[in-house]
Order: structure tokens, then sequence, then C-alpha cells
């Protein structure tokens, strides 16, 4: 009798370790690659599969490999090594960005601007060596680093550079336009949930069961990698921030930071620690994310003015959290040590 019992003790252990098993190989997880020089997940959940998320990764990479500033073999590098000489062949994708990325360069006085390249490279921020450059390098740059001399022909589907030293640089835009494109496959596939996320550029699909919201957090832009200060539940959308924390090194005792201003060739300088973008076109949240850093929180509000439908949440200095109306009463702050500004 014992061993009837004993023996019937360890078929349900058996059913019930088979039950995690089973259970642990069916449990969705994110794919994650190094893409865009940077971390990127993709978690389709129940619906994803190898044979997905190759596909996905694949189009990343080759993105990644047309719209790179940093790879030698890039159609922007060709076009950047052709400043001054030659209009340079462009793919669909290029111009589908230049022309949006153009457009916000216009409408922020060149906050915003394509044409950051030689700051960009003259700083080398986040990568090994980099140091605060001399004067003289940072004025010599700035008269190169002018959008205005971007020409697209869209007959021939070129893109030239006038002045020579121009360098395209879309590393504020270009995630965003990726995330869209993952998005579009996604849809296209007829699936109507998952989570994109390309180095902190978030773009959340359907929500995260019926009637239920994705849950997001905004970590601190204090701290590189810190904890979520901010939380909000958002379906269908896309969540871009832009902070002091992402990319930076540290010189005698300041910090200098990746979003450059054109205006003084140095890391952009205000009241901000980090920006966060709500929309549901992920390139107008990354291209504005870059944008509204740049601009600062007073200037942003009425700039916003021009985006119907699109939300931010600018974290301050002083630990004060504003966001624009349609965020209003539906953020929750994690950490005490920040607050809500009306
Ligand atoms: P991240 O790419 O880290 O998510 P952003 O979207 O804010 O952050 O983009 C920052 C990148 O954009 C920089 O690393 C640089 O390549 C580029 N950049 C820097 N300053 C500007 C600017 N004023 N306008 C457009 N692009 C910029
Ligand atoms: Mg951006």
């Amino acid at each position: 009798m014992n061993q009837l019992k004993s023996k019937f003790l360890l078929f349900f252990i058996l059913l019930f370790v088979a039950y995690l098993l089973a259970g642990c190989t069916q449990a969705p997880q994110a794919h994650t690659e190094f893409v865009f020089g940077t971390v990127c997940s993709i978690n389709l959940f129940k619906q994803g599969s190898d044979e997905r998320y190759q596909a996905l990764f694949m189009r990343l990479r080759e993105l990644d490999a047309i719209l790179s500033a940093n790879r030698d073999d890039s159609t922007i590098a060709k076009i950047n090594a052709a400043a001054g000489i030659t209009p340079v062949y462009a793919e669909k994708e290029i111009l589908d960005i230049l022309g949006p990325a153009l457009e916000f360069a216009e409408k922020s006085g060149g906050r915003f601007n394509p044409a950051i390249g030689p700051l960009v490279r003259l700083w080398n921020i986040g990568n090994e060596g980099a140091t605060v450059p001399k004067k003289s390098e940072i004025t010599n740059a700035l008269k190169i680093i002018d959008w205005r001399s971007i020409h697209i022909d869209h007959d021939l589907n070129t893109v030239f550079l006038e002045k020579v030293g121009m360098r395209l640089d879309l590393g504020a835009i270009a995630k965003g336009y990726a995330a869209n494109e993952a998005a579009k496959m996604i849809h296209n596939w007829g699936l109507q949930r998952g989570i994109i996320d390309l180095g902190g550029n978030i773009l959340v699909i359907g929500s995260k069961e019926p009637g239920k919201p994705w849950h997001i957090g905004i970590r601190n832009p204090e701290i590189s990698g810190g904890n979520s200060i901010v939380s909000l539940h958002v379906s269908n959308i896309s969540v871009v921030t832009s902070g002091v924390n992402e990319r930076f090194f540290i010189e005698g005792d300041k910090q200098y930071h990746h979003i450059l201003d054109p205006k003084t060739g140095y890391p952009a300088e205000n009241e901000l620690l980090s920006v966060s973008v709500l929309s549901a076109d992920s390139m107008v949240a990354d291209a504005l994310s870059t944008t509204l850093f740049l601009l600062g929180t007073k200037k942003s509000m009425s700039f916003l003015a021009e985006f119907p439908g699109v939300d931010a949440i600018f974290i301050d200095k002083a630990h004060a959290v504003r966001v624009t109306k349609g965020l209003q009463g539906s953020i929750q702050i994690l950490d005490p040590s920040f607050h809500q500004n009306y």
C-alpha cells in the first residue's frame, strides 16, 4: 500500500516536472541581438517563431547596413565620402528618412540637424578615448554642419552634400524608422501583439491582454541603467526617450552627453535630464525626443502644438516631472525623490 502511494506521488511529481518543462519551452521570450550599435529585442510572445525573428532581424541588419554613419560600407558613408564631389544613389529608406529629417530641421530652427556628423565625429561620444575637442576644431565643424546644403534629387534618387567635409548622421531618427519597419512586418503577418525595443526606442503593438494596456517604465535619467521612476500604461504606441545618460563621458567634474547643440557645438545644456515622446509613429517619436531635449521644456510645450496626438514627459534637474495635456493624470511616479509638476 505504501509502495503504491509513493508510486503515485512519484507519478505526480514527474507530471509536475513535465508541466514545468513544457512551460519553460513554450515561455514567450524576447529575441535579442546587437544592431544599430545597441541591444535590440523583439517579443511576439506566443506568436514568436525563429522564422519570424530571423526575418525581423534580417530587416534591421539590412537597415543598419544602409543607414549607419559608423561603418565604411553603408550608403550614408558613401554619401559622406562624396561630400563636395558628387551626388550618390540613395535607397528609398534614406530618402524616406531624410525628407522628414529636413522638415524637423526646418521646424526646429536647425536644432535637429541631420548634417550634425562632423560634430558627432569630433566629440566621438560613446567611444574609447573621447575628450573635449579644441575650440578651433568646434568652430571649424560648426561651419559645415549645414543641413540646408543637403540636396535630394527625387528623380534620380540621389543625395548630394554640397560642402567638402559634410557628414550625414541619422542617429537621432533611424531607430524610430527601423521600429516602424519592424512593426509593419508584424502587422502584415496579421499579429496583434508585440514589443519592439531598439535600444530603448520602444514600440508596442496592441495591448498586453484584451482591455489591459502595456506597462512601460521611464528610467531614472541620472543613473545609467537606473530603475524606472515613472510608469505609464499604453497600447499601440511608440515611446522614445532622449537623455543625458544614454551615451556620455566625464572629464574633470563634467559629464558630456551625446545630444549636441548645433548652435554652440557643445552637448545641449538646459534644465532637462530626459524627454520621452509618445507617438504612434516611432520615427516622429525618435526625432522629436532629440528635438525637444534640445529645445527645453518651455519651448517644447508650444512646439508640440504642431503635432496633434503626440505627448511628452519631461524630467528635469530639479527632479520635477512635467507631462503634456494628453498625459495628465495618467502617469505614476515610482521614486519619491521625483515629483510631478503641473
Ligand atoms: P539615442 O540614439 O541614444 O537613442 P537620440 O535619438 O537622442 O538618442 O539621438 C542621439 C544621436 O543623434 C547622437 O548620438 C548623434 O548621432 C545624433 N545627434 C546628436 N545631436 C544631434 C542634433 N542636434 N540633431 C540631430 N541628430 C543629433
Ligand atoms: Mg531621437
